[in-house]
């Protein structure tokens, strides 16, 4: 159900997504990476880069945008909300949309079974023929 109180959001990656399902996403993936990221501080791994803000679009993943990160609304939930949960709340979402992300999940697979990486503007020449 969209309502104002759950507004939508548009990523970087042009994923559609409820704030407030985004935003519970982005706090479950932040406490993964902050885990892994200690756990391989612990085990003596030399950690190159410090990738705990770097937060994947459940769909796409790529990484998603400080810009879209600072949009979204502060969240008290802490349970672990799992894919499945999240491909449920992505169904909820209107047809239009979903055939959307159905189309650039298409075209993610497309690339990468080719070995590719996503081609931003002919994912946006399909999305918005
Ligand atoms: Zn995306």
């Amino acid at each position: 159900m969209i309502t104002d109180r759950n507004e939508i959001i548009r990523t970087n990656c042009h994923h559609f997504y409820h704030k407030d399902c985004l935003s519970s996403y982005v706090e479950n993936k932040k406490l993964e990476l902050e885990e892994k990221y200690n756990d391989a501080k612990k085990n003596g791994f030399s950690v190159e880069k410090d990738f705990r803000q770097d937060i994947e679009d459940p769909v796409c993943r790529q990484i998603l945008s400080t810009t879209i990160l600072e949009q979204l609304p502060p969240t008290n939930r802490t349970e672990h909300i799992d894919t499945k949960l999240h491909r449920e709340l992505i169904q909820t979402l209107s047809p239009n949309i979903r055939q959307w992300q159905q189309q650039t999940q298409a075209l993610f697979q497309q690339q990468k079974d080719k070995g590719g990486i996503i081609d931003l503007d002919r994912t946006q020449e399909i999305i918005f023929r």
